[in-house]
Protein backbone atom coordinates (compact mmCIF):
# COMPACT_ATOMS: atom_id res chain seq x y z
CA UNK A 1 0.00 0.00 0.00
CA UNK A 2 1.30 3.36 -0.76
CA UNK A 3 0.45 6.59 1.04
CA UNK A 4 0.34 9.85 -1.31
CA UNK A 5 1.02 13.01 0.42
CA UNK A 6 0.05 15.96 -1.90
CA UNK A 7 -2.02 16.91 -4.59
CA UNK A 8 1.07 16.10 -7.25
CA UNK A 9 1.00 13.33 -6.11
CA UNK A 10 -2.36 12.33 -6.72
CA UNK A 11 -2.29 13.50 -10.37
CA UNK A 12 0.63 11.57 -11.06
CA UNK A 13 -0.72 8.27 -10.33
CA UNK A 14 -4.28 9.52 -12.31
CA UNK A 15 -2.25 9.92 -15.07
CA UNK A 16 -0.43 6.67 -15.02
CA UNK A 17 -3.87 5.00 -14.22
CA UNK A 18 -5.75 6.32 -17.22
CA UNK A 19 -3.54 4.73 -19.61
CA UNK A 20 -4.28 1.31 -18.34
CA UNK A 21 -7.67 -0.80 -18.52
CA UNK A 22 -8.32 -0.81 -14.80
CA UNK A 23 -11.41 -0.18 -12.81
CA UNK A 24 -10.36 2.09 -9.94
CA UNK A 25 -12.82 2.46 -6.44
CA UNK A 26 -12.34 5.44 -4.20
CA UNK A 27 -13.74 5.04 -0.34
CA UNK A 28 -13.88 8.64 1.07
CA UNK A 29 -13.11 9.15 4.31
CA UNK A 30 -11.78 11.09 7.60
CA UNK A 31 -10.04 8.34 9.14
CA UNK A 32 -10.36 7.01 12.86
CA UNK A 33 -11.71 3.91 10.70
CA UNK A 34 -14.11 1.31 12.26
CA UNK A 35 -16.07 -1.31 10.35
CA UNK A 36 -18.51 0.66 8.53
CA UNK A 37 -15.06 1.94 6.53
CA UNK A 38 -14.56 -1.36 6.24
CA UNK A 39 -17.28 -2.53 4.70
CA UNK A 40 -16.95 0.06 1.68
CA UNK A 41 -13.21 -0.72 1.13
CA UNK A 42 -14.11 -4.54 1.08
CA UNK A 43 -16.98 -3.82 -1.29
CA UNK A 44 -14.52 -1.46 -2.89
CA UNK A 45 -11.97 -4.09 -3.03
CA UNK A 46 -14.27 -6.64 -4.51
CA UNK A 47 -15.62 -4.81 -7.62
CA UNK A 48 -12.44 -2.30 -8.68
CA UNK A 49 -8.94 -3.23 -9.73
CA UNK A 50 -7.29 -0.48 -7.71
CA UNK A 51 -8.73 0.94 -4.25
CA UNK A 52 -8.14 4.38 -3.28
CA UNK A 53 -8.56 5.59 0.17
CA UNK A 54 -8.72 9.33 1.21
CA UNK A 55 -7.93 10.24 4.39
CA UNK A 56 -8.64 13.88 5.09
CA UNK A 57 -10.24 15.48 7.94
CA UNK A 58 -11.68 18.41 5.77
CA UNK A 59 -12.34 21.66 7.89
CA UNK A 60 -14.85 23.10 5.86
CA UNK A 61 -17.61 21.05 6.32
CA UNK A 62 -16.97 22.06 10.21
CA UNK A 63 -19.14 24.96 11.99
CA UNK A 64 -17.34 27.20 14.05
CA UNK A 65 -17.56 25.56 17.77
CA UNK A 66 -17.62 21.92 15.96
CA UNK A 67 -14.81 19.17 16.84
CA UNK A 68 -12.50 19.78 14.46
CA UNK A 69 -9.93 20.15 16.39
CA UNK A 70 -10.90 17.18 18.51
CA UNK A 71 -11.91 15.17 15.96
CA UNK A 72 -10.49 11.32 16.54
CA UNK A 73 -7.17 10.98 14.52
CA UNK A 74 -4.57 7.76 14.24
CA UNK A 75 -3.05 7.51 11.17
CA UNK A 76 -0.89 4.79 11.86
CA UNK A 77 -3.70 2.33 12.89
CA UNK A 78 -5.70 3.92 10.11
CA UNK A 79 -2.80 2.66 7.54
CA UNK A 80 -2.92 -0.75 9.17
CA UNK A 81 -6.67 -1.26 8.33
CA UNK A 82 -6.61 0.30 5.07
CA UNK A 83 -3.87 -2.35 3.89
CA UNK A 84 -5.30 -5.47 5.87
CA UNK A 85 -8.52 -4.72 3.75
CA UNK A 86 -6.37 -4.69 0.72
CA UNK A 87 -6.41 -1.12 -0.19
CA UNK A 88 -3.81 0.10 -2.79
CA UNK A 89 -3.37 3.88 -2.58
CA UNK A 90 -4.09 6.61 0.79
CA UNK A 91 -4.22 9.66 -0.70
CA UNK A 92 -3.91 11.47 2.65
CA UNK A 93 -3.08 15.19 1.94
CA UNK A 94 -2.48 18.45 4.01
CA UNK A 95 -5.42 21.14 4.28
CA UNK A 96 -2.87 23.79 3.02
CA UNK A 97 -2.69 21.53 -0.12
CA UNK A 98 -6.04 20.93 -0.70
CA UNK A 99 -7.19 24.29 0.31
CA UNK A 100 -4.42 26.61 -1.44
CA UNK A 101 -3.92 30.74 -0.79
CA UNK A 102 -6.14 31.89 -2.80
CA UNK A 103 -8.64 29.16 -3.16
CA UNK A 104 -12.23 30.74 -3.90
CA UNK A 105 -14.76 27.81 -5.57
CA UNK A 106 -17.35 26.44 -3.56
CA UNK A 107 -19.94 23.61 -5.40
CA UNK A 108 -23.15 24.05 -3.61
CA UNK A 109 -26.24 21.76 -4.09
CA UNK A 110 -29.34 24.05 -3.39
CA UNK A 111 -32.45 22.46 -1.81
CA UNK A 112 -31.48 19.14 -0.60
CA UNK A 113 -28.80 21.20 1.91
CA UNK A 114 -30.54 23.29 3.68
CA UNK A 115 -32.79 20.79 6.09
CA UNK A 116 -32.12 17.89 8.52
CA UNK A 117 -28.82 18.18 9.02
CA UNK A 118 -28.28 21.32 6.73
CA UNK A 119 -30.92 23.50 8.51
CA UNK A 120 -29.54 26.72 10.74
CA UNK A 121 -30.70 24.88 13.92
CA UNK A 122 -28.46 21.79 12.86
CA UNK A 123 -24.98 22.41 11.18
CA UNK A 124 -26.38 24.48 8.84
CA UNK A 125 -25.89 24.48 4.80
CA UNK A 126 -22.24 25.63 5.13
CA UNK A 127 -21.62 21.99 6.14
CA UNK A 128 -22.86 20.40 2.62
CA UNK A 129 -21.21 23.29 0.75
CA UNK A 130 -18.24 21.58 2.39
CA UNK A 131 -18.82 17.73 2.00
CA UNK A 132 -19.87 18.99 -2.14
CA UNK A 133 -16.64 20.89 -2.32
CA UNK A 134 -14.25 18.47 -1.10
CA UNK A 135 -16.12 14.93 -2.69
CA UNK A 136 -16.12 17.39 -5.96
CA UNK A 137 -12.26 17.71 -5.55
CA UNK A 138 -11.81 14.23 -4.94
CA UNK A 139 -13.60 13.16 -7.95
CA UNK A 140 -11.50 15.03 -9.76
CA UNK A 141 -8.56 13.90 -8.24
CA UNK A 142 -8.52 10.47 -8.18
CA UNK A 143 -11.59 10.09 -11.25
CA UNK A 144 -12.79 6.49 -9.89
CA UNK A 145 -15.04 4.48 -11.96
CA UNK A 146 -16.94 4.00 -8.39
CA UNK A 147 -17.17 5.68 -5.22
CA UNK A 148 -18.47 3.80 -2.06
CA UNK A 149 -20.91 6.30 0.65
CA UNK A 150 -22.38 5.06 3.63
CA UNK A 151 -26.40 5.14 3.98
CA UNK A 152 -25.42 6.18 8.19
CA UNK A 153 -25.24 9.38 6.77
CA UNK A 154 -28.13 9.07 4.19
CA UNK A 155 -28.74 12.84 3.41
CA UNK A 156 -24.88 12.64 2.25
CA UNK A 157 -25.13 10.38 -0.02
CA UNK A 158 -28.58 11.82 -1.61
CA UNK A 159 -26.45 15.11 -1.81
CA UNK A 160 -23.67 13.71 -3.51
CA UNK A 161 -25.63 11.47 -5.80
CA UNK A 162 -27.56 14.62 -7.23
CA UNK A 163 -23.86 16.56 -7.40
CA UNK A 164 -22.57 13.51 -9.01
CA UNK A 165 -25.05 13.69 -12.09
CA UNK A 166 -26.09 17.54 -12.06
CA UNK A 167 -21.78 18.44 -12.71
CA UNK A 168 -21.93 14.81 -15.14
CA UNK A 169 -19.02 12.98 -12.89
CA UNK A 170 -18.03 9.95 -14.85
CA UNK A 171 -17.60 7.79 -11.34
CA UNK A 172 -21.29 5.68 -10.08
CA UNK A 173 -22.04 6.25 -6.83
CA UNK A 174 -22.56 3.57 -4.68
CA UNK A 175 -24.01 3.72 -1.01
CA UNK A 176 -23.84 1.12 1.12
CA UNK A 177 -26.00 -0.44 4.29
CA UNK A 178 -24.92 1.11 7.78
CA UNK A 179 -22.76 -1.22 9.72
CA UNK A 180 -23.95 -1.23 13.63
CA UNK A 181 -22.76 -2.18 16.85
CA UNK A 182 -24.28 -5.38 18.28
CA UNK A 183 -26.53 -4.02 20.35
CA UNK A 184 -27.50 -1.61 17.23
CA UNK A 185 -25.45 2.06 17.46
CA UNK A 186 -23.90 2.74 14.07
CA UNK A 187 -20.50 2.52 13.80
CA UNK A 188 -18.80 6.05 14.22
CA UNK A 189 -15.79 7.73 14.73
CA UNK A 190 -17.56 10.10 17.33
CA UNK A 191 -18.37 7.06 19.32
CA UNK A 192 -15.04 7.42 20.41
CA UNK A 193 -16.07 10.43 22.35
CA UNK A 194 -19.02 8.53 24.77
CA UNK A 195 -18.03 8.08 28.72
CA UNK A 196 -19.81 4.11 29.05
CA UNK A 197 -22.89 6.22 30.59
CA UNK A 198 -23.54 7.98 27.05
CA UNK A 199 -22.46 4.96 25.41
CA UNK A 200 -25.10 3.02 27.10
CA UNK A 201 -28.01 5.57 26.80
CA UNK A 202 -26.95 5.98 22.83
CA UNK A 203 -28.77 2.87 22.28
CA UNK A 204 -32.00 4.34 22.27
CA UNK A 205 -31.37 6.11 18.85
CA UNK A 206 -31.70 2.89 16.78
CA UNK A 207 -33.99 1.43 19.55
CA UNK A 208 -36.45 3.77 18.64
CA UNK A 209 -35.96 4.04 14.98
CA UNK A 210 -36.75 0.13 15.37
CA UNK A 211 -39.86 1.52 17.20
CA UNK A 212 -40.46 3.63 14.54
CA UNK A 213 -41.10 1.09 12.13
CA UNK A 214 -43.00 -1.35 14.67
CA UNK A 215 -45.74 1.08 14.99
CA UNK A 216 -45.22 2.11 11.50
CA UNK A 217 -46.41 -1.26 10.48
CA UNK A 218 -49.38 -0.99 12.71
CA UNK A 219 -50.46 2.18 12.41
CA UNK A 220 -48.86 4.74 9.85
CA UNK A 221 -46.48 6.91 9.71
CA UNK A 222 -47.55 10.10 12.35
CA UNK A 223 -48.20 7.22 15.28
CA UNK A 224 -44.48 5.66 14.36
CA UNK A 225 -43.00 8.90 14.54
CA UNK A 226 -44.80 9.90 18.20
CA UNK A 227 -43.54 6.31 19.35
CA UNK A 228 -39.83 6.98 17.92
CA UNK A 229 -39.51 10.61 19.57
CA UNK A 230 -41.12 9.26 23.21
CA UNK A 231 -39.10 6.49 23.49
CA UNK A 232 -35.81 9.13 22.87
CA UNK A 233 -37.41 11.54 24.98
CA UNK A 234 -37.66 8.55 27.69
CA UNK A 235 -34.08 7.94 27.49
CA UNK A 236 -33.54 12.05 28.45
CA UNK A 237 -32.41 12.48 24.61
CA UNK A 238 -34.16 15.45 22.73
CA UNK A 239 -33.22 14.95 19.32
CA UNK A 240 -32.17 18.35 16.69
CA UNK A 241 -34.45 16.51 14.18
CA UNK A 242 -36.76 13.37 13.85
CA UNK A 243 -38.33 13.59 10.95
CA UNK A 244 -39.85 11.21 7.47
CA UNK A 245 -38.73 12.28 4.46
CA UNK A 246 -38.64 11.38 0.67
CA UNK A 247 -34.67 9.25 0.65
CA UNK A 248 -34.50 11.19 -2.71
CA UNK A 249 -35.70 14.53 -2.91
CA UNK A 250 -35.91 14.87 0.69
CA UNK A 251 -39.41 16.52 0.66
CA UNK A 252 -41.38 15.43 3.83
CA UNK A 253 -43.31 12.76 3.85
CA UNK A 254 -46.98 11.95 4.61
CA UNK A 255 -46.69 8.32 4.14
CA UNK A 256 -49.46 8.50 1.44
CA UNK A 257 -47.60 7.78 -1.35
CA UNK A 258 -46.78 4.44 -0.86
CA UNK A 259 -42.99 5.43 -1.64
CA UNK A 260 -40.19 4.14 0.76
CA UNK A 261 -39.71 7.04 3.47
CA UNK A 262 -36.63 7.63 5.16
CA UNK A 263 -36.93 8.47 8.99
CA UNK A 264 -33.82 10.38 10.30
CA UNK A 265 -32.60 11.46 13.53
CA UNK A 266 -29.84 13.77 14.73
CA UNK A 267 -29.28 13.87 18.48
CA UNK A 268 -26.76 15.14 21.26
CA UNK A 269 -26.24 12.23 23.68
CA UNK A 270 -23.55 14.19 26.36
CA UNK A 271 -22.27 16.62 24.47
CA UNK A 272 -21.49 14.06 21.28
CA UNK A 273 -23.50 14.81 18.20
CA UNK A 274 -25.09 10.99 16.50
CA UNK A 275 -26.98 10.89 13.10
CA UNK A 276 -28.91 7.37 12.58
CA UNK A 277 -31.38 6.77 9.95
CA UNK A 278 -34.01 4.34 8.95
CA UNK A 279 -35.99 3.46 5.75
CA UNK A 280 -39.67 2.63 5.96
CA UNK A 281 -40.97 0.31 3.40
CA UNK A 282 -44.40 0.76 2.93
CA UNK A 283 -44.69 -2.69 0.99
CA UNK A 284 -41.75 -4.71 2.81
CA UNK A 285 -42.52 -4.85 6.12
CA UNK A 286 -39.80 -5.21 8.56
CA UNK A 287 -37.04 -4.31 6.06
CA UNK A 288 -33.98 -1.95 7.56
CA UNK A 289 -30.88 -0.45 5.21
P1 LIG B 1 -16.50 9.56 7.75
O1 LIG B 1 -15.09 9.09 7.93
O2 LIG B 1 -17.29 9.56 9.01
O3 LIG B 1 -16.59 10.84 6.97
O4 LIG B 1 -17.19 8.46 6.85
C1 LIG B 1 -16.65 8.05 5.62
C2 LIG B 1 -17.66 7.20 4.88
O5 LIG B 1 -18.00 6.08 5.68
C3 LIG B 1 -18.98 7.96 4.61
O6 LIG B 1 -19.46 7.61 3.31
C4 LIG B 1 -19.90 7.42 5.69
O7 LIG B 1 -21.26 7.45 5.32
C5 LIG B 1 -19.40 5.99 5.81
N1 LIG B 1 -19.78 5.45 7.13
C6 LIG B 1 -19.57 6.02 8.34
N2 LIG B 1 -20.10 5.25 9.31
C7 LIG B 1 -20.66 4.18 8.70
C8 LIG B 1 -21.37 3.02 9.16
N3 LIG B 1 -21.61 2.81 10.46
N4 LIG B 1 -21.79 2.12 8.25
C9 LIG B 1 -21.54 2.31 6.91
N5 LIG B 1 -20.89 3.38 6.42
C10 LIG B 1 -20.44 4.30 7.29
Amino acid sequence: MKVLRTAAEMRALRDELRGQPLTVGLVPTMGYLHQGHDSLLAAARAECDVVVMSLFVNPTQFRPGEDLSTYPRDEERDFAIAEATGVDYVYAPQPDDVYPSGFATKVEVEGLTEVLCGSETSRGPGHFRGVTTIVAKLLNAVDPDFAYFGQKDAQQATVIRRMAEDLEFRAKIVVLPTVREPDGLAMSSRNAYLSPQARERATAIWASLQETEAVFAEAGLEPALEAGRRHLELAGITPEYFEARYPGTLDPADGRSGDPILVAVAAKVDGTRLIDNILLEPEHEGSTP
